[in-house]
């Protein structure tokens, strides 16, 4: 985003009345949206064939999801990890260095570019050897787009703030409620409000005098009202002066249902539940989004999860057969094809998440698969 665009971003993102009113607005709109999406994509057809063609043949993947760590350090009253922590249905753990490296390395060698280390649930920066990871997969590696999202909870420990500027990374996204003590303690389910608008102002402050070589993005996951945030002195005075072109900040316009897992009354303040369009028989685009989780196991889709990262989303493991021929295998398609009929994955089956593929998506993948990315790549949207 650059010019008048930009402007008008960061506008928007200092005016308090105008971004209530268009982030209410953009719940409606996005319930209508999403109706009328899934039932266009059901009324168009879909060129089945190709698809099992598309799956079948060696491709190019260019984005790929490394769970480093399926472990935080919060408790957020809009995700399902509190959840399936305390019904202990997460087995959690740590990515093994070498179970990274063999994920990095095949993807590198598949044309791969883009790297999110954000896990399905977990923070990366519980991870002791993210770093390490960082480096590897953008110096030894050579992946194009490296970066992950955090809650900044432990930014400010053992300066790693300083550490993840100087790590290589390309994009940091923060999540974090708002500006309000009391909320966040509500929200994020830990008393750690201090350390993060503290550990994020550093975060800036250090990127800026680097030369900003990072992205940042704040992405607020607020109780408060937006016109809130922006008139607190916390946002004027250690988020505000650093918007640029490569930092800005977003509130979020509604959250996902974690497959049912959270609901209406589970919100807090103005968080809205996102409207659940009718489901269609066709298959979701991001089980084309492929995950790795802390043990190797591939999994199709990075986003959600319902009592476990180790479902039937699952299609292999790294550490017995290589990830092209994972994602290209029969389990992958079975589950794919499945949509077809009707037959989903439990996750699957009341997600708000869901994006049904069609022809157009088909076709972009198609050929990126042929050229490879042109451009400046950013991120595939997760909300
Ligand atoms: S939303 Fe992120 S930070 Fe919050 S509990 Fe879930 S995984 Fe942790
Ligand atoms: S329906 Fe939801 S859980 Fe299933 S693949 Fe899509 S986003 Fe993931």
């Amino acid at each position: 985003m650059k010019g008048l665009k930009l402007k008008l971003y960061h506008w928007v993102h200092s005016t308090g009345l105008v971004a209530d009113w268009l982030y209410a607005g953009a719940h409606q709109l996005r319930s209508r949206t999403l109706r009328r999406r899934n039932r266009s994509a059901a009324n168009a057809g879909f060129p089945v064939a190709e698809l099992s063609k598309f799956h079948h043949e060696p491709r190019r993947v260019i984005d790929l999801n490394v769970g480093i760590t399926n472990i935080c350090n919060a408790r957020c009253n809009f995700c399902a990890y509190p959840r399936v922590v305390d019904a202990k249905t997460l087995q959690t753990g740590v990515m093994p260095l070498a179970t990274f490296k063999t994920a990095v390395d095949q993807f590198a060698k598949n044309g791969g570019h883009y790297l999110d280390l954000t896990p399905v649930v977990g923070d990366p920066l519980v991870d002791p050897e993210v770093f390490e990871k960082v480096r590897y997969a953008t110096q030894e590696a050579k992946l194009g787009y490296v970066g992950f999202y955090t809650n900044a909870i432990l930014l400010n420990h053992k300066d790693n703030y300083r550490r993840l500027i100087d790590s290589g990374i390309h994009f940091v996204s923060i999540s974090t409620q708002g500006t309000d003590r009391e909320l966040y303690k509500k929200v994020y389910g830990v008393d750690k409000y201090d350390q993060v608008i503290s550990g994020i102002q550093n975060l800036l402050e250090y990127n800026r005098s680097k030369g900003e070589p990072v992205r940042v993005v704040i992405e607020f996951r607020n109780a408060q009202k937006p016109s809130e945030i922006i008139r607190s002195a916390d946002y004027q005075q250690k988020i505000k002066p650093y918007f640029s072109e490569k930092v800005r900040v977003n509130f979020t316009i509604d959250y996902d249902n974690w497959g049912g897992r959270i609901e209406g009354k589970d919100m807090l303040g103005v968080q809205k539940l996102r409207v659940a369009p009718e489901p269609v028989n066709l298959p979701c685009q991001r089980l084309f989004a492929y995950s790795v989780r802390h043990d190797g196991s591939v999994r199709l889709c990075a986003c959600r999860l319902l009592k476990s990262d180790f479902d039937d989303l699952i299609v292999g493991n790294l550490h017995q057969t290589s990830f092209t021929d994972v994602i290209r295998g029969e389990r992958a398609w079975n589950i794919i094809e499945g949509f077809f009929e009707g037959k989903r994955p439990e996750v699957c089956r009341g997600c708000t998440m869901y994006k049904p593929v069609t022809p157009e998506w088909l076709a972009q993948r198609q050929l990126e698969n042929k050229e490879g990315l042109s451009g400046d790549f950013l991120p595939r949207q997760t909300t």
